[in-house]
């Protein structure tokens, strides 16, 4: 299958046309970006690890009957993708206090939440991605009541999964972000990429950060984290 048109460019991935209309090609970048493109940088063979821990997590959800646009690896750094029109939301579930979290409610960094927590951001660059209760995402006819119902379900179902994978593994899995897009008969599929780029992980023993926050919070070994957590991922653990 060979790329056509450059359909978008996100800062993570380009998104190319096929000769399948139904299909998009997804092509994963060395680029880094953090706090809404502020900070940027690059990190060479980074898109290749992301491709190959996203595909192996997205088969991974597939096999315990979450749908997703995964068709298939055509490359290193490319899949091929179901087209699916993207619902503009960052869905994020956390497991564990950080980041934005911590700053907006001032809960303790570390804080082990009660139970998983669902967000929801308005994938909006210029606004800053705000933060959205329900009622904004019907104001903004972003999704109805049934689908934000439908995306809290899926974001907990994929957190359970993802979880317990991950700490078979030696890794506690902090928080997370998630996207879905509909297809043309309306299906509710899980989109994007699941990566250090999208996740955080922290080692159970020795609580390092194995993630994008290596890049936010310039602690250098950005590429050997994300070789890292692909190696626990390609682990066979029964
Ligand atoms: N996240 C993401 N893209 C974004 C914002 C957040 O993938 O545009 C992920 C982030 O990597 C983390 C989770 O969502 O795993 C929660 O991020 P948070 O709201 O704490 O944001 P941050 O601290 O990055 O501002």
């Amino acid at each position: 299958m060979k790329k056509l048109e450059l359909l978008y460019e996100g800062k993570g991935k380009k998104l190319y046309k096929c000769k399948d209309e139904d299909l998009l090609i997804s092509e994963f970048k060395d680029d880094l970006t953090a706090f809404n493109a502020q900070k940027t940088g690059q990190e060479k063979g980074k898109g290749a690890l992301n491709c190959k821990i996203s595909t192996e997590l997205f088969k991974l959800l597939e096999e315990n009957g979450i749908k997703t646009h995964l068709v298939k690896t055509l490359s290193e750094n490319e899949q091929l993708v179901k087209k699916v029109d993207i619902i503009p939301l960052e869905v994020v579930v956390r497991n564990v206090a950080t980041g934005s979290l911590v700053k907006r409610l001032g809960i303790k960094d570390g804080t082990v939440l009660p139970f998983a927590l669902v967000e929801f951001y308005y994938k909006d660059d210029e606004l800053g991605d705000p933060l959205l209760n329900d009622e904004h995402c019907l104001l903004l006819d972003i999704a109805s009541e049934n689908e934000l119902e439908t995306l809290k379900i899926l974001g907990r179902e994929i957190n359970t999964i993802l979880k317990s994978f991950f700490l078979k593994r030696g890794l506690n899995l902090i928080d997370f972000k998630v996207e879905f897009g509909k297809d043309k008969e309306g299906n509710i599929l899980l989109s994007d990429e699941i990566s250090p780029d999208s996740c955080r992980f922290w080692d159970v023993k020795t609580k390092e950060k194995l993630d994008k926050d290596r890049f936010r919070q310039g602690l250098g070994g950005v590429k050997m984290a994300y070789e890292e957590v692909l190696d626990r991922i390609l682990k066979d653990i029964k």
